[in-house]
C-alpha cells in the first residue's frame, strides 16, 4: 500500500506535470471507485488544476477549488501517460479505474490490481468532506515530539497498531511500521502507552528518520518510476528469511488473517521469537 513517501512523491510529480494545465476530460473506467456525485465529476472539465497536495495517504489535486481525493488502498497506483489515446477507456476491464486527460496531450491513469477493489475517488468542494480525511490525526512527518509523546500514551494498545492507526497519526502503513520499529530497536507488540520516556524519543526519531529518507528517494527515483510503486532500502518489511542489515539475524514475520509483520529478534525482542504458528512450523 503506498504510504506517506510514495503519495508525497506522487503529489511532488504532479505539481511538476499537472499543476498549470486544464483538465480536458475525466474518463472513469471502474465505476464502484467513485464515491461521490455532487459535484460530478464532468465538473472538472475546463478547469485549471492549482496544485497537488497530500493528507495522509490520501493525494488531493486541486482544479481551480475542486478537489479530486484520490485514497489508492491496496493495489492501487497513479501512472503518469504521456499522449493518451482519445477514445474513451472500455470499463470494467482491466486494472483502470480513472483517466485524466490534460490539455496538452497527457495525462493519468489511475489503476488498482488485483480483484479486492479498494481504491476510492472522491469529487469535493473541500477535502475534509472526505470520510477519514476529516479524522486524520497529525501528519507523522510534522509531529513534534511532545505531541508524538501524548499520542502514545493515550494509546493503550500495541504500537505497530498505535503507529498505523491514521486517526492517531497519518501517513504510515504496514511497511514503514515495520521499518520505524526496527530503527527503534522495538517490538512491534510493545505496549504504546508503556513506552519510557527514551522508547518514545528512540520511536520520534525513527519515524523522522525512516519518512525522511523514503521520501527523498522516492521524490529522487520518481520520474524513473513512476511505472509503478517501487521501494528500496527496507531493513525488514517483506523480507522474512533473509538476513538483518543491522546484526545478521533472520528477520522474522507474525502472520495475521490478511496481513503480516516482519521484524528481527535481535535487533526488537531481545532475540526472542514473537508467537506465530504458522512460522514457527516453517523455521523449525
Ligand atoms: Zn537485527
Amino acid at each position: 500500500m503506498p504510504e506517506l513517501p510514495e503519495v508525497e512523491a506522487l503529489a511532488a510529480f504532479l505539481r511538476e506535470n499537472a499543476v498549470g494545465r486544464v483538465v480536458a476530460r475525466a474518463d472513469l473506467a471502474a465505476v464502484q471507485a467513485i464515491k461521490t456525485f455532487d459535484p460530478p465529476l464532468s465538473a472538472l472539465a475546463g478547469l485549471e488544476v492549482t496544485g497537488a497536495s497530500r493528507h495522509g495517504k490520501f493525494l488531493d489535486l486541486d482544479v481551480s477549488g475542486l478537489h479530486l481525493v484520490v485514497h489508492l488502498a491496496r493495489a492501487g497506483w497513479l501512472h503518469w501517460r504521456t499522449g493518451l489515446p482519445a477514445a474513451p477507456p472500455k470499463p470494467g476491464k482491466g486494472p483502470l479505474a480513472l483517466r485524466v486527460h490534460l490539455d496538452d496531450g497527457n495525462g493519468f491513469d489511475l489503476t488498482e490490481q488485483g480483484t479486492r477493489k479498494g481504491l476510492s475517488v472522491y469529487v469535493v468542494r473541500s477535502p475534509a468532506e472526505v470520510p477519514g480525511v476529516d479524522r486524520l490525526g497529525p501528519d507523522a512527518l510534522e509531529v513534534d515530539r511532545d505531541t508524538f509523546a501524548r499520542l502514545m500514551a493515550s494509546r493503550s494498545g500495541q504500537v505497530k497498531g498505535a503507529l498505523t492507526d491514521q486517526t492517531l497519526l497519518a501517513g504510515i502503513g504496514n511497511a514503514y511500521s515495520d521499518e520505524i520499529l526496527h530503527v527503534a530497536r522495538l517490538s512491534p507488540f510493545k505496549m504504546a502507552d508503556k513506552l519510557g520516556d527514551d522508547e518514545v524519543v528512540r520511536l520520534h526519531d525513527a519515524v523522522r528518520a525512516v519518512l525522511t529518507d523514503a521520501l527523498q528517494r522516492q521524490v529522487g527515483q520518481r520520474a524513473a518510476t513512476l511505472k509503478g510503486e517501487k521501494r528500496s532500502g527496507l531493513q525488514v518489511h517483506a523480507r522474512t528469511g533473509l538476513p538483518c542489515p543491522v546484526c545478521g539475524d533472520t528477520v522474522r514475520e507474525v502472520s495475521f488473517a490478511d496481513t503480516s509483520l516482519q521484524y528481527c529478534p535481535t535487533c526488537q525482542t531481545g532475540g526472542k521469537p514473537l508467537a506465530d504458528r504458522r512460522m514457527s512450523k516453517l523455521l523449525r
